[in-house]
């Protein structure tokens, strides 16, 4: 079985804290109903994403919820059906993301990659042989990212055979 790709999107696919527009990136502006969002996006990470679809199966893992395959999906050329983690409750933990608890839940015994930038060393300890990937919000994913998450599809992958 695959492991999962956790998906964050504001941090590692959208670089919110960006300091103007990083290399590659281009402003999109997303409008549903009364809302308007803006973000920022590289086409190249939904290329990137979609060749790692073989190795992992992609997951949302980003307070847009459902939200994320009907609006970022498609401007990232990512398929707009991925499971996707719903978060009851937001509020802040003592230790670590809020995020957590449920990402425990929701994984089960699946082996999984984490990218979020707000992870650490909580995660870390918590989940120890999975991958958690920080990620800094002024440069979301980078080619080292990429690296590393295919290094650890391909330790899976001879784990299973
Ligand atoms: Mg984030």
């Amino acid at each position: 079985m695959r492991p999962l790709l956790l998906l964050d999107f504001d941090g590692p696919l959208n670089p919110h804290a960006a300091d103007g527009v990083p290399p590659g990136y281009r402003w999109h502006e997303i409008t549903e109903g009364a809302k308007t969002w803006r973000v920022l996006l590289n086409p190249r990470h939904g290329a990137e994403l979609n060749a790692l679809a073989e190795a992992f199966e992609l997951v949302w893992a980003t307070s847009w919820e459902h939200g994320a395959n009907r609006l970022l999906s498609p401007l990232l050329g990512l398929p707009a059906d991925l499971p996707t983690i719903l978060w009851p409750d937001r509020s802040p933990v003592l230790r670590g993301s809020w995020k957590t608890a449920y990402v425990a839940e929701w994984v089960g015994d699946r082996g999984f990659a984490w990218v979020d930038d707000e992870i650490g060393d909580v995660e870390r300890e918590r989940f120890v042989g999975q991958l958690i990937l920080p990620v800094d919000a002024r440069t979301g994913l980078t080619a080292g990212h990429f690296a590393a998450l295919k290094s650890f599809a391909g330790k899976g992958f001879r784990g299973h055979s």
